[in-house]
């Protein structure tokens, strides 16, 4: 908590879904404390104008801006609300002091914080919930709250009632102190009277406040049994501290546009929220130097480069200075999207570094062992194609400047389709990578889905005697081998053995016969890998003159050319293992999507650690999977989600193997 006169800025983040408010309250707070001019109607003070906030018509970076209320320094960060850029808020929210979750008051709009507020509560980072746009609501603030226990781990705290005239909400009663404020205009309260008409709503509710209180102060407990009112510093005095603490979620509420309620949520923060050394103590690596930072965001500017947002958590850090293994080359103040140069940044500032070589969103620098948020899992893919192969290198540089902005992307090559894949977290998670490498970087690239890496494999034995030779003056080219191929059991892979007796093929063209049967193995009859086949050497020919490795490699490639097809082909999909995770009421509407997904169930439980939230186990084709993640979210709210991995190959057959076989054929043409 607070002693009002620290020297260290108070860090807040702003997070909540994209809407909610976060931008208005933050722009209103600025107002309200004359850091900027009051804006003109639909304007922004903190315009998001970089290319991917262009093409996505959303912010999607954090924004952060400072200002001064009542001799403290506040420094916020407004995160990106899409569950898709959660990284970036990730990132973040593992550097502040306090998170201000913001919401509409809408009771079905609470299911979507869900995921928030477990990040919140897993990171170990304090937060209080704001409640805006109460200026248009018509709900019940207090069911709201009832409900949002379903949605949060950490037991919720109302901390006002709201007043209510006309049916509109104008004010609101504090629970703590009793007093009645009526909103005015620009955040300015003016003390009423509390109307009789609420004094048993107050008292019932302020009881209702200090009995989970109670459960973490024994004095409080104690009072409350013998029916003394334990006064409202008291009271004050326990809230904070459950709020540093981790124990409870503060309810606040207030129309961020209007700045209803906001000198109220000043005062919540000045008095109550945690001061640096929670943060530092969640931060600072075990062992540290005299100079430590951690970065929250890397971004490249178009005419600075590379620029890290970073809190400093020890000493004070100047132009020039090293920290860690890295040299800071310019450090600046951000205001929104301006950087004003700044000499010096003490513990607990927030400022920009340019041209931080090495240091990645998310690495803490001076010292070794720290915690490092992790990253998303991957769950949406797409598949990278230059236009021109000149490109390539481009790419390349690009996809590594993408990554080190945002983490939650991931690089596949994979070689069995020979695809590049770029995973992320969504289609508006892509559409930003688009707008950075082809709007930012200038790097000419096609997004596809990824092709489905089928195999297949054969059902049937053969025996196969097959002779290359070849005369086209001076030498020749010779190789003659009998080879056995046979099915193996699903996984077990691909065996080469020799059964060669006499030398009939010599021990030196042994394995070129291999090479070329394995070569073959890359694209079988029905044009995917074939896996799962043993091949035994089992007798051939050799010429003195006209046999060399390459003829033998040529001749066991050829033998399987000619085997293959006869050995009853079968093709092979991917399955992967998918764990799906959602709060429970979505849960019939899940089963359906598995099952028209072809997926089988194979199990189903509570998830661990999240009250309120399922699990189901399951396995589904990877070609149902590429867009699992846009039908799961839009049935559950936008909280769902899922992990994945590999399973198993299953045969395919029926139409959806000639459907496979069409399009391959088709692409293979092309
Ligand atoms: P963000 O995506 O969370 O940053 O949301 P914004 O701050 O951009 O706000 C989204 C929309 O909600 C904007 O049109 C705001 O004007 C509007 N808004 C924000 N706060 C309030 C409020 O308290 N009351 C009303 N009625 N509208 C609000």
């Amino acid at each position: 908590m607070t002693n009002g006169t620290q020297a260290s800025p108070r860090v807040v983040a702003l997070v909540g879904p994209y809407s909610s408010g976060k931008t208005t309250l933050l722009e209103n707070i600025l107002f309200m404390t004359d850091t900027t001019r009051r804006r003109a109607n639909g304007e922004r003070v903190f315009a998001d104008d970089g290319v991917e906030a262009k093409a996505l018509s959303m912010g999607v970076d954090i924004n952060v801006a400072e200002a001064g209320y009542l001799g403290d320094r506040y420094i916020f960060i407004d995160c990106p609300g899409s569950i898709e850029l959660m990284q970036e808020m990730r990132n973040a929210a593992y550097a502040v002091d306090v998170a201000i979750v913001v919401t509409e008051p809408e009771p079905d709009k609470l299911q979507a914080l869900s995921p928030l507020l477990h990040e919140l509560e897993a990171g170990g980072i304090p937060h209080l919930l704001f409640i805006n746009k109460i200026d248009h609501s018509n709900v019940h603030i207090r069911d709201l709250a009832r409900s949002l226990d379903e949605v949060s781990v950490l037991p919720s705290v109302l901390r006002h009632v709201p007043i209510r005239e006309d049916g509109k909400i104008n004010g609101f009663v504090d629970l703590a102190s009793r007093r009645a404020y009526r909103y005015g205009v620009d955040g300015s309260r003016e003390i009423t009277e509390t109307a009789a008409s609420y004094i048993e709503q107050v008292a019932d509710e302020r009881f209702q406040m200090m009995e989970r209180l109670a459960d973490f102060h024994d004095d409080l407990m104690e009072e409350l049994l013998e029916d003394i009112d334990p006064g409202t510093e008291e009271i004050f005095q326990d809230l904070g501290a459950d709020l540093c603490a981790g124990n409870i979620m503060p309810v606040l509420m207030g129309s961020a546009l209007n700045s209803y309620g906001l000198r109220r949520l000043m005062k919540v923060l000045r008095h109550e929220m945690p001061d640096f050394s929670l943060a530092c103590n969640r931060l600072m690596p075990p062992k540290s130097e005299d100079k430590v930072a951690y970065v929250l965001k890397t971004k490249y500017l178009p005419h600075m480069g590379k620029v890290s947002f970073a809190r400093v958590l020890k000493g004070t850090v100047k132009d020039g200075d090293q920290v860690g293994d890295s040299k800071i080359s310019g450090l600046f103040k951000i205001s929104g999207p301006e950087l004003k140069k700044i000499g010096q940044a003490n513990a607990g500032d927030i400022v920009a570094i340019a041209r931080l070589g090495g240091a990645a969103a998310g690495d803490t620098l001076g010292g070794t062992g720290a915690q490092k948020p992790e990253h998303l899992h991957a769950v949406y893919a797409q598949a990278l194609e230059v236009h021109d192969r000149k490109d390539e290198a481009r790419l390349s540089e690009a996809l590594t400047k993408l990554i080190e902005e945002d983490p939650s992307f991931e690089l596949e090559h994979r070689e069995d389709t020979g695809q590049l894949l770029l995973w992320g977290q969504g289609e508006i998670h892509m559409r930003t990578a688009r707008a950075r490498l082809v709007d930012k970087y200038g790097v000419g690239v096609a997004f596809s889905f990824p092709r489905v890496p089928y195999k297949e494999t054969i059902r049937r034995s053969k025996l196969q005697h097959t002779r290359y030779k070849k005369q086209s003056g001076g030498h020749g080219q010779f190789g003659d081998v009998v080879i056995e191929v046979k099915p193996r059991g699903l996984g077990q892979g691909f065996e080469f053995e020799e059964n060669i007796h006499g030398g009939s093929v010599p021990k030196q063209y042994i394995q070129s016969v291999e090479a070329g049967v394995k070569e073959y193995l890359k694209q079988g009859p029905l044009g995917f890998p074939v896996v799962d086949v043993a091949v035994t050497l089992k007798d051939g020919q050799c010429h003195n003159v006209d046999s060399s490795d390459m003829a033998f490699k040529t001749a066991g490639r050829m033998a399987m050319a000619d085997a293959l097809p006869g050995c009853e082909p079968v093709l092979l999909e991917p399955i992967e293992h998918v764990r799906v995770m959602a709060p429970s009421i979505h849960m019939a509407k899940i089963n359906g999507m598995i099952t028209s997904r072809r997926g089988q169930i194979m199990g189903f439980d509570a998830r661990a650690g999240w009250p309120g939230w399922d699990l189901i186990d399951a396995q589904m084709p990877a070609s149902e999977m590429q867009d699992l993640i846009i039908e799961l979210r839009s049935v559950t709210q936008g909280t769902g989600t899922f992990e994945h991995e590999f399973d198993h190959l299953n045969e395919l057959g029926g139409k959806l193997k000639e459907k496979v076989l069409d399009g391959h054929v088709v692409a293979r043409r092309t």
